[in-house]
């Protein structure tokens, strides 16, 4: 199998610029410092698919952090994002969007909105997201960005997401974006005929992520990597403050 071909941006610039919100030099500078970000750390550990290497070039990381996590935006680590929770790590996001295989008309649940990004990931590659946090401060500063940046397919919704949001389902796709202790039913519940979902599975301090893939009354689970993210706390999730 050969190099895969790197992605272009021919006549996507001004749209870019637009979601930066920059100008000029520093968005030549956030561009590059992504570039980097997407050879050194995601395509060299092994992510092939072109629809979410060009996604992650042309996403601005650096706008969903606060300023001052911001020099860490594009580094290969996870980064605080207030109320005790952090933006997942560049990789990690590459990982889990690739392995959950999104198609252009697929409705997709998020759980754990967090910063907005993992569902601005998504929303480029999907009809539909609802994304679903329990912080309301995390929610609706998301919310605002995403909506200034002219996402007009994500609804983002407050609440204990361990239990999904049934008023939305079925989903063909449902990410989980904190560490649960199994994977909730009422997700499995809320997935299509020919859905999959994807969460980080284990105890507090370390999980694997698990893919089930939904086939009428069956479901097929896939064990991938070792991973560490924050608890899903909730009714479905581990025990907590609602
Ligand atoms: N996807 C996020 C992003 O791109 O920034 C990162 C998510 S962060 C690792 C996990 C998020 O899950 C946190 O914001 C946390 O508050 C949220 N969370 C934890 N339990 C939850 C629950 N039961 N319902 C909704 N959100 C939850």
């Amino acid at each position: 199998m050969g190099v895969p071909k790197r992605p272009t941006f021919q006549g996507q610039w001004h749209n870019i610029l637009m979601m930066e919100n920059e100008s000029g030099n520093t968005a030549d500078r956030r561009a590059s410092e992504r570039r980097r970000m997407v050879e050194d750390q995601i395509e060299f550990r092994g992510v092939r698919d072109l629809r979410v290497l060009e996604v992650l070039l042309s996403t601005p990381r650096h706008r969903f952090i606060p300023d001052e996590g911001m020099p860490d935006a594009y580094q290969d680590r996870p980064v605080p994002i207030g109320c005790g929770q952090t933006i997942s790590q560049p990789y990690m996001v590459a990982v889990m969007t690739e392995w959950l295989g999104v198609e252009p008309g697929d409705r997709v649940l998020e759980i754990g909105t967090g910063s907005g990004y993992q569902c601005a990931v998504l929303a480029r590659l999907a009809r539909e997201v609802v994304t679903v946090e329990r912080h309301a401060a995390l929610s609706s500063t998301a919310q605002t960005l995403l909506e200034s940046m002219g996402f007009d397919n994500i609804h983002c919704v407050v609440g204990d997401g361990s239990t999904g949001w049934p008023e939305g389902a079925p989903y063909d796709r449902i990410l989980v974006t904190a560490g649960a202790p199994r994977v909730p039913q009422s997700l499995l519940d809320q997935l299509s005929e020919r859905g999959r979902l994807l969460a980080p599975v284990g105890d507090r301090e370390e999980q694997r992520l698990v893919r089930i893939t939904r086939d009428g009354g069956q479901f097929r689970e896939e064990r991938g990597m070792a991973c560490r993210f924050v608890p899903l706390l909730g009714a479905e999730g581990w025990p907590g403050k609602p």
